[in-house]
């Protein structure tokens, strides 16, 4: 069976998805296109898939009966709505990071789910799919550097554009480290502090760039993550987990060691796209496989509500400069099975 996918936000990764799901991967079909701005779906359409209708409106889409899943890649503030929607017609969703832009929303999602009885929501934490991630992860678990102590991760885009705000280091960019440390240690936070060093003068002169996330797990491990957008010189993805016994790095992307005049370098990608190919590939593959036979199984609702309530408490750091509390609802034995 091939499934029929719609899908609401054309911008820059509903495109990289409707390319992926029409070039590269398998078993699903683009049927249905919605964008705030016609044009863009428009050419969306052109570029990848010619034979979908463009919807006048989200819940147009929604409703379409060629419509069996539904991917949401539209500006974060508009998540919650349109994942509603798509419980409320029983179709399996994803949607990208974040599930919804606070923690409230992400509990209306998963009252929602619930009620439906049946898992549909997958939220886009690619990095779960990454096989870098995927080989730490299991280091972890097999408990090659023993008990873990402590991660020092760090996320660096080469810059940012002019409506990206101090807010969004943590609501847009920290929400994938969020996620992913939680994931790879099996453990909830309690508290988050946000400090700011020297600011860059290559940031735009609204927004404080770097800052460092400084998270504390129940199990009292300290994770500090440096976010810093404006980087120059490319995008880079880092995490060493400091255990007991030893320490296990992030790798690198490979790329090809070149040697000439003297100096020996190798090439940094540019962006998330080119460095999380693989993991996106391997995300939306997993989203049609069990969307076509039944329900999604990769990062839940309650995967976006921790990393939401975490972000919430983020922000509330950046502003008052202190220690603020992470505080979670009990996990619901839905999101347990
Ligand atoms: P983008 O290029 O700005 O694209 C968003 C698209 O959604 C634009 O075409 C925008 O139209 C449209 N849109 C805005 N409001 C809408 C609405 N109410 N209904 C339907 N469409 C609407 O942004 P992006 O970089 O693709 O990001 C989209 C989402 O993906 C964000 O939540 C972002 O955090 C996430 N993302 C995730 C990753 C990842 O690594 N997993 C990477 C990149 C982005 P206008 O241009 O007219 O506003």
């Amino acid at each position: 069976m091939t499934l029929g996918i719609g899908v609401i936000g054309t911008g820059a990764i509903g495109q990289d998805h409707i390319r992926r799901v029409s070039r590269a991967l398998s078993g699903g079909r683009i049927v249905a296109l919605n964008d705030i701005n016609a044009d863009n779906a428009r050419r969306a359409a052109q570029e990848w898939a010619p034979d979908a209708v463009i919807c006048d409106t989200a819940r147009d889409l929604v409703a379409r009966p060629d419509v069996q899943a539904v991917m949401v890649t539209s500006w974060g503030g508009t998540h919650a709505e349109y994942v509603l929607d798509a419980i409320a017609a029983g179709k399996p969703v994803f949607c990208e990071k974040p599930l919804a832009t606070n923690a409230a929303d992400c509990l209306r999602i998963m009252e929602a789910e619930m009620a439906r009885g049946r898992r549909l929501v997958q939220v886009g934490f690619n990095r779960r799919y990454d096989s870098g991630y995927l080989d730490l992860k299991a280091i972890l678990d097999n408990g090659t550097i023993g008990d873990v102590l402590m991660v020092h991760a760090m996320h660096r885009n080469q810059r940012v554009g002019p409506n990206y705000k101090t807010e969004m280091a943590i609501t847009d960019t920290l929400v994938h480290e969020l996620d992913v440390h939680r994931w790879l240690l099996d453990g909830e936070y309690v508290s988050a502090q946000v400090i700011f060093p020297r600011r860059t003068s290559k940031a735009l002169p609204h927004m404080r760039d770097p800052q460092i996330a400084l998270l504390e797990t129940k199990r009292g491990i300290r994770i500090d993550v440096e976010i810093f957008v404006n980087c120059q010189y490319g995008y880079d993805i880092q995490c060493a987990v400091v255990g007991e016994l030893g320490q296990a790095n992030l790798p690198d992307p490979p790329a090809v060691p070149v040697k000439t005049g003297e100096t020996l370098s190798r090439h940094i990608m540019k962006d998330w796209k080119y460095r999380f190919i693989d993991a996106y590939d391997a995300e939306i593959q997993d989203f049609i496989d069990r969307a076509s036979t039944g329900s999604p199984a990769g990062p839940d609702s309650w995967a976006g509500y921790a990393a939401s309530v975490a972000a919430d408490a983020c922000v509330r750091a950046q502003e008052s400069g202190r220690i603020e509390p992470i505080e979670m609802i009990a996990k619901p034995a839905f999101y347990s099975r």
